[in-house]
């Protein structure tokens, strides 16, 4: 196990310890309640009762009724890269309050001593079922994955890094959109990326965007969307505006399904749904075919 794989190991425990601390404090502030949050959650689609640390060994489907729950970026990596190929790049971003925003330094902070993560946003290189690329992912536990400088310049930089490797390049995006608190430096961000994505695919090299619930507003609207092959996790919801937003602007019923991957599938949006369970094998497959050798 190199030392990368170590570092996220103790940040996965950490991260347990945090759960397990948070469904404590929780389990006391609700004592009324029957169950504490973070050790067992209620599947928002069939509510049967779902023990999250099962979960965690199911790639987070409930075995109920099969739904997708919501993952960390760390436990996507985990899942989609052979064990100790993961070395994860740009490290050391700092997010500032460039607005002054009231309370978003402590916000962050907050959110950082949460999850464990610097930003809403990991890349670095790894392998799958031995086929090198750069890998990607948000977070959506840390401010709704939403992206602001420091998301927008690390997603750049893994289209830089992945040029400079001459890498085939895989994000996993779940985001609530461009980042409120930096207002005009999170828009910037949109036409940065993209540009990331125009550099990278001149050089011939292949982007395969996996969208996963939630993927909304300025993050679909630039580098979710680019992708040569897009994929979409079942039943996530991926959308720019909101169905009352837009219900609201036309004036207008939306039909059933709206703004949900298979939705999409049939307007020709997404390529393909995969289900979680079978993504590290179609994204091999992919990987190895376009490497031709
Ligand atoms: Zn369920």
């Amino acid at each position: 196990m190199n030392n990368l794989m170590k570092a996220f190991e103790s940040r996965r425990v950490e991260r347990e310890k945090t759960t397990l601390r948070n469904s404590k404090s929780n389990y006391r502030k609700n004592l009324n309640i029957d169950v504490p949050k973070g050790l067992y959650e209620k599947c928002p689609k069939c509510s049967e009762t779902v023990n999250m640390k099962e979960m965690y060994d199911d790639a987070f489907i409930c075995k109920h009724c099969g739904d997708h729950f919501k993952m960390r970026a760390i436990d996507r990596i985990n899942i989609t890269v052979d064990q100790g190929s993961f070395i994860e790049k740009g490290l050391g971003y700092i997010t500032l309050n460039p607005l002054f925003n009231d309370g978003y330094d402590e916000k962050i902070k907050k959110y950082q001593e949460k999850t464990n993560l610097d930003e809403a946003y990991i890349y670095g290189y790894g392998r799958i079922n031995g086929n090198p690329c750069v890998i990607g992912v948000m977070d959506s536990y840390f401010l709704m994955g939403s992206m602001g400088s420091v998301v927008g310049e690390k997603v750049t930089r893994s289209f830089e890094y992945a040029i400079y490797k001459k890498l085939p390049i895989i994000i996993f995006t779940a985001s609530g959109g461009a980042r409120m608190q930096e207002g005009i430096f999170s828009l910037m961000q949109m036409a940065k990326t993209s540009a990331g994505v125009l550099q990278h695919s001149d050089q011939g090299l292949l982007y395969i965007s996996v969208l996963t619930h939630p993927t909304t507003g300025g993050v679909t609207a630039s580098f979710a969307s680019l992708g040569d092959i897009t994929l979409a996790e079942p039943g996530a919801l991926i959308g720019f505006a909101g169905p009352r937003v837009i219900e609201q602007t036309i004036n207008q019923k939306l039909p059933e399904g709206f703004q949900r991957s298979e939705f999409l599938l049939a307007k020709g949006f997404v390529d393909k749904i995969v289900k979680r369970s079978d993504l590290k094998e179609t994204l091999a497959k992919l990987l190895k075919f376009h490497r031709g050798y």
